[in-house]
């Protein structure tokens, strides 16, 4: 299975910085296909990111949020349609500082998924446990309840759109604190076996990623933990080099995965 690497650049990064990431995304052209590669800049960068990627360069753009209703009076918000129209083809969804910081819900949460997949985008499904539930070893339960909920309005033939993430609220960001193999393990195994592609049920969602304060001395043994499809990466990528190098490391990884299926 090809290994999922990508990036969301959260609130960083003008017009210039973008196109200048864009840049050297193409002098490293000839990494990225060797892994499903991402990034996902802030709104303002959408279109100038989809716009400077040339066709050939394999590299999906996302948008960090979009509104669940397709248009109408929500001042300051974007639409699914809207992303899509920038040139987004994924949209990431509930993640942990949108909780935290704008009121995010799982219910919204779950609007959102289903929009995004009725917008023909990729709902990249955001979930993780705060320190306190770790700490207490609810980890598992809280998990797979975030992910039950955020996918409860979705139709199933529309699962298999879905990627989820699954980022640790302890591990994120400049005082998170990184995970090991060892404790992320029996997520990704229920992530994986429960929703994802390791299990048997007929509808599944199409890839489980970890993300984290992953770095590139960590990736590839948070890659080799079985159930994990791919890595989602903040500051360790935000600067260019240091993606193209997570990439690499990602397609050493995918070089040992099952083939894609179908
Ligand atoms: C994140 O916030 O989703 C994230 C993975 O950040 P970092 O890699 O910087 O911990």
């Amino acid at each position: 299975m090809t290994t999922w690497i990508g990036t969301s650049w959260k609130m960083n990064k003008t017009l210039a910085e973008a196109r200048a990431f864009v840049d050297g995304l193409v002098a490293a052209r000839d990494a990225l296909g060797g892994v499903r590669a991402f990034v996902i800049p802030p709104h303002t960068a959408i279109a100038a990111v989809r716009e400077r990627l040339p066709s050939d360069v394999p590299v999906l753009v996302g948008a960090q949020n979009a509104h669940w209703e397709p248009a109408g009076a929500y001042t300051g918000e974007v639409s699914m349609g809207m992303v899509a129209d920038a040139g987004a083809t994924l949209v990431e969804i509930g993640h942990s500082e949108r909780r935290e910081y704008f009121g995010e819900t799982d219910d919204t949460v779950a609007r959102k998924v289903a929009a995004a997949a009725a917008a023909g985008l990729t709902p990249l499904l955001c979930v993780g446990e705060p320190a306190e539930v770790r700490a207490a070893g609810g980890e598992i339960d809280w998990i797979a309840g975030q992910v039950s909920r955020g996918l409860s309005r979705l139709a199933a033939h529309d699962l298999r759109k879905v990627v989820v993430a699954y980022e640790p609220v302890w591990a994120i960001g400049d005082l998170g604190r990184e995970a090991s193999p060892h404790e992320i393990a029996p997520v990704m195994e229920m992530l994986s076996t429960r929703f994802g592609p390791g299990g048997d049920a007929r509808h599944k969602i199409s890839a489980v990623l970890y993300g984290g304060s992953v770095n590139r001395f960590n990736a590839a043994a948070l890659l080799d933990v079985p159930g994990t499809d791919g890595l989602f990466v903040g500051r360790a990528a935000w600067d260019v080099a240091g993606f193209v190098e997570l990439v690499r490391i990602g397609a050493r990884a995918g070089h040992g995965r099952q083939p894609d299926a179908g």
